[in-house]
């Protein structure tokens, strides 16, 4: 992971652990308490959320959030707890590893037979032929 003392800093002075950073959700009201988000191979890639209370859009299936921001009320302490114990993040409510529901053979995270591998979603795009096609049909000439 790229290190980036500037922008780190304070979280480090907070105790929070590295591999994971603090963002406060982008809500109205404002959001007072920060969560934890677990990084990837980067400090601005944010993962997955250390609790639920980090997916804040879109029924709790995303997130949109002021990263890096720590809120007037902290830390949250479930996020705290786990990122000290250095746990993954966690999926959003309803979410399970599930297989492609249309091979069966990939495993990906989605709601339970929802999810969608990416060459079955390719393969039911229309190619440009059918575009063509279609574009034709909506607009004779
Ligand atoms: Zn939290
Ligand atoms: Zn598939």
């Amino acid at each position: 992971m790229k290190s980036h003392p500037l922008a780190v800093e304070k979280e480090q002075i907070l105790g929070i652990p590295v591999g994971y950073r603090p963002g406060l959700g982008r809500d109205c009201p404002p959001a007072k308490r920060s969560h934890l988000y677990k990084l990837g191979e980067d400090i601005m890639d944010f993962g997955d959320p250390m609790c639920r209370y980090g997916w804040n859009r879109d029924g709790r299936e995303s997130y949109s959030i002021w990263r890096g921001n720590i809120g007037r009320l902290g830390i949250c302490k479930i996020c705290m707890r786990r990122a000290l114990a250095g746990l993954d993040g966690v999926l959003p409510e309803g979410y399970v590893e599930t297989p492609c529901s249309k091979c069966g053979q990939l495993t990906l995270l989605a709601k339970e037979g929802e999810g969608i591998c990416d060459s079955c979603f390719c393969a039911e795009r229309p190619n440009a032929e059918e575009i063509a096609q279609l574009l034709q049909e909506a607009n004779p000439v």
